[in-house]
C-alpha cells in the first residue's frame, strides 16, 4: 500500500489546484480540468509502479489529447505561448496563464520538466517516431533559436495589440492552428534530420525559456546512490535528453533538460537511480 503513496499524493496535489482555483474563480471547469489531469498523471505513476513499460505515453495522451482537442479545438483556447502573451496583455488571470504558472513557471519548481515528459502535445507526437535514443551527439550552439522563436511570439501578440487588430480572439485561434502545424512540421523534420525524436525540445521549443530555468531548482529530480553504480553506463545510453544524471549537483551537463521520463531508472540493472 504503501507504494501507492506517491500517485495519490500527486492526485491530492492536483485535486488541491482544482478546489482552490474551482472556489476563487467561481468557475466549474477548473474543477474538471485540474481534476482530470491530477487522475491522468496519477494513473500514469500507478501503471509505472506496477512496472507498466507505456505507462508514461499512456498519461502523455491522455493529457495531451485533452488539451489539444478539447481545449484548443474545440473550446478555441490558445495553450501555446502566444495565447500566455494574449491573456498576459489582456491582463485577465485565465486559461493559458493560469496553464502556464501551473505547468511551466512555478510548476517546474516541484516537478521539473514533467510537463515535457507527460502532458506536452507536441512532444505526444514526436515520441511516435522511431529515434527516442538519439543516434546523434547533441549539436552545440542551436540553442539560441528557441529565444528567435520566443521573441518572435512575444512580438507577434504585441504587434497585433499596438495596431488595435480587430478580432485578436480570433486571429489567435488561427494562430494556435497554423503554430501547431508549424510546430509538428518543423520537429517530425528535425526528428529526421537529427535521427532525434526530442532535437525540437532541445534547440527550437520556445517554452523551455521558462522551463530551463525553474527546472533547474526542481524538488523532484533523478539521483545515484553511487554505492551501488556499476558505472555500466546503460542509463546515460537510453537517456533522450543527454542528462548526466549520474553526476548528483544541480549544476550536471544537460541537468534542465530532463523531462523525467524514468527510462534511465528503468534501465539501471543496479537500481541506483
Ligand atoms: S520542450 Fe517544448 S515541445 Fe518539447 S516537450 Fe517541452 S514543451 Fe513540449
Ligand atoms: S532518462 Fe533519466 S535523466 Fe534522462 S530525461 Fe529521462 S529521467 Fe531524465
Ligand atoms: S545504469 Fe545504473 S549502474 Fe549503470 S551507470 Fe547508470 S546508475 Fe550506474
Amino acid at each position: 500500500m504503501k507504494k501507492y503513496l506517491l500517485p495519490i499524493a500527486m492526485f491530492a496535489v492536483f485535486e488541491a489546484v482544482a478546489v482552490a482555483l474551482w472556489l476563487t474563480k467561481d468557475n466549474l471547469f477548473y474543477l474538471f480540468n485540474f481534476s482530470y489531469i491530477g487522475a491522468s498523471v496519477a494513473l500514469g505513476v500507478f501503471l509505472y509502479i506496477q512496472g507498466n513499460k507505456n505507462a508514461r505515453r499512456i498519461t502523455q495522451l491522455l493529457v495531451g489529447l485533452y488539451m489539444l482537442v478539447y481545449l484548443g479545438l474545440i473550446s478555441n483556447e490558445n495553450m501555446q505561448i502566444e495565447g500566455f502573451w494574449y491573456y498576459l496583455f489582456t491582463g485577465v488571470f485565465e486559461a493559458a496563464t493560469i496553464h502556464y504558472a501551473v505547468a511551466k513557471i512555478f510548476g517546474p519548481l516541484l516537478f521539473g520538466r514533467g510537463w515535457c515528459g507527460y502532458a506536452c502535445w507536441t512532444a505526444m507526437v514526436l515520441d511516435f517516431l522511431p529515434y527516442k535514443i538519439p543516434q546523434q551527439p547533441r549539436r552545440k550552439g542551436l540553442g539560441w533559436i528557441r529565444y528567435v522563436v520566443f521573441v518572435a511570439s512575444l512580438v507577434f501578440v504585441a504587434a497585433l495589440f499596438l495596431m488595435h487588430v480587430g478580432n485578436i480572439e480570433r486571429i489567435m485561434f488561427w494562430a494556435f492552428i497554423v503554430g501547431n502545424v508549424a510546430y509538428y512540421a518543423v520537429g517530425i523534420a528535425l526528428a529526421y534530420a537529427f535521427k532525434d525524436n526530442r532535437a525540437f525540445c532541445k534547440y527550437v521549443c520556445p517554452i523551455t525559456v521558462f522551463l530551463k530555468p525553474m527546472s533547474y531548482f526542481s524538488l523532484l529530480r533523478v539521483t545515484c546512490d553511487h554505492s551501488k553504480c556499476v558505472q555500466c553506463g546503460a542509463c546515460k545510453r537510453v537517456c533522450p535528453m543527454n542528462v548526466d544524471m549520474l553526476d548528483d549537483s544541480r549544476k550536471r551537463e544537460n541537468g534542465t533538460e530532463c523531462i523525467l521520463c524514468l527510462e534511465c531508472v528503468r534501465n539501471c540493472p543496479k537500481k541506483a537511480l
